[in-house]
C-alpha cells in the first residue's frame, strides 16, 4: 500500500499524509538519542514513503536540524522538509521569542544547520505574548517574497490569535497537539482548519509513547525523559491510560492492525490531517503501512469513544509542554 498525500498551499510538492518528527533526535527530553538511529530512521522514512519532515531549532538546540542536515545531502529536493521559528533559550531554558530580529537570526541558523537554501514549511513554534503578531507575520511574509520559504504554518495557536497573525500573512497549516487521547483541538481548532482550508499537523499522534501499545505500567523512563513530568504517566492516572490502550487493541484486532496503526489511521481520519510520527530508530517506522488504505467507520469511532469515556476517569492534556513567555 502506498502512502497517501496532501497538497499543501504554496509547497510544489505533495506531503505525505504521516510525516516523521525528529523531536526525540535532538536528544533533549526524551532521554538521549543515538545520531546512527536516527540517521537509520530518516533514512527508512525516505524508502517507506514518507517525504514530509518535521524538525525545529530547539530540538536538541540544533542537533535535530543538524542530523536532518546531514541526512538529506543529496536528496534534499526528495522531502518536504519544515521546521520552526520563535522559540530562543539561554543557559538550556527555553522560552518564547518571535521578535523580528530573531526570526532573521534563527532562519539563517537553521538552513545552515540544514544545509539547503530554502525551507518548505515554516512554522511559528509557540505564540510569543511579547511580540506584536504583525511584526512576527510582516517578517516571516518577507522571507517567504525573497524565496527562502515557500509557505508558512502556526504552532499552539489559538483561533483568535490565528486571526490576527493572518490579517498580516497568509498561512497554509497549523501544528497542534492531536490524538486519540488529546482531542482539545476538536471543539475550536480544527473546525477553524476546516473553514479555512489549512492543514493540520497533528503532533504526539501516539501520545508520546503511550498509543504504541507496547508500554508498561513498570516502564522506567530515564535521564531527561520528558515523560517523567508528563502527568498522564503518573500513576494512579497512568494505569487508566494502559487500560484504555488495551480495549483499543480489540477494535485494531478486527481490522487485522496493529494499535499504533489505529492511532495513526484514527487521526487521519479526522479531517484535513497529517500525522507527526515521532521516531528515533527505524524499526518504529517499519509499520508505517499499515495506516494506509482503510479506514475507521463511525462505529469505530463510537466505540472508540465508549471505551475512552469509561476507562479513562481523570483525563490530562498536554499542556506541561507549554515554553513561558520572555522575562
Ligand atoms: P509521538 O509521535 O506521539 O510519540 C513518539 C514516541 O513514541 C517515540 O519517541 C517513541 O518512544 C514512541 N514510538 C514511536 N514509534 C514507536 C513504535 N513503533 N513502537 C514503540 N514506540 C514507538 O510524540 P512526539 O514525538 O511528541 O510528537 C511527534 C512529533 O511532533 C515530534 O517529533 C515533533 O516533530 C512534533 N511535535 C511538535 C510540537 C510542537 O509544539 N509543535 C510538540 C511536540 C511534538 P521511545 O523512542 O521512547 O520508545
Amino acid at each position: 500500500m502506498t502512502a497517501e498525500f496532501v497538497k499543501i498551499e504554496g509547497i510544489p510538492k505533495p506531503a505525505s499524509r504521516v510525516a516523521l518528527g525528529t523531536w526525540a533526535m535532538g536528544g533533549s527530553m526524551w532521554g538521549g538519542a543515538d545520531d546512527d538511529n536516527a540517521r537509520k530512521t530518516i533514512d527508512k522514512a525516505l524508502d517507506v514513503g514518507i517525504n514530509l519532515i518535521d524538525t525545529a531549532p530547539v530540538y536538541g538546540f540544533g542537533h535535530s536540524e543538524e542530523i536532518l542536515g546531514k541526512a538529506l545531502e543529496g536528496r534534499r529536493d526528495r522531502v518536504v522538509l519544515a521546521t520552526k521559528v520563535g522559540l530562543n533559550w539561554q543557559d538550556g531554558q527555553v522560552f518564547r521569542d518571535s521578535r523580528k530580529a530573531r526570526i532573521e537570526e534563527e532562519l539563517d541558523a537553521s538552513l545552515k544547520r540544514l544545509r539547503t537554501d530554502h525551507i518548505d514549511l515554516y512554522q511559528v513554534h509557540w505564540p510569543d505574548p511579547k511580540t506584536p503578531f504583525e511584526e512576527t507575520a510582516r517578517a516571516l511574509e518577507k522571507i517567504v517574497q525573497g524565496g527562502k520559504v515557500k509557505a508558512l504554518g502556526l504552532s499552539n495557536f489559538s483561533p483568535e490569535q490565528m486571526d490576527e497573525f493572518r490579517k498580516f500573512a497568509p498561512v497554509a497549516t497549523i501544528q497542534p497537539p492531536y490524538n486519540l487521547f488529546e482531542r482539545e483541538i476538536e471543539k475550536d481548532i480544527l473546525p477553524y482548519a476546516v473553514k479555512n482550508n489549512l492543514i493540520v499537523l497533528a503532533y504526539g499522534p501516539l501520545c508520546r509513547g503511550l498509543l504504541s501499545g507496547k508500554m508498561t505500567a513498570d516502564h522506567v523512563f530515564t535521564g531527561d525523559d520528558l515523560r517523567k513530568v508528563d502527568p498522564k504517566f503518573q500513576q494512579p492516572r497512568f494505569n487508566q491510560y494502559l487500560t484504555a490502550v488495551e480495549a483499543l487493541k480489540t477494535i485494531a484486532a478486527q481490522h487485522g492492525k496493529s494499535l499504533l496503526a489505529l492511532a495513526i489511521r484514527w487521526v487521519l481520519d479526522r479531517g484535513p490531517t497529517i500525522a507527526l510520527w515521532g521516531a528515533r530508530k527505524p524499526e518504529q517506522i517499519t509499520g508505517v503501512q499499515d495506516a494506509f488504505g482503510w479506514t475507521l467507520s463511525e462505529g469505530d469511532m463510537a466505540a472508540i469513544d465508549r471505551i475512552l469515556g469509561t476507562t479513562i476517569t481523570d483525563p490530562v492534556g498536554p499542556e506541561f509542554m507549554a515554553p513561558p513567555a520572555r522575562s
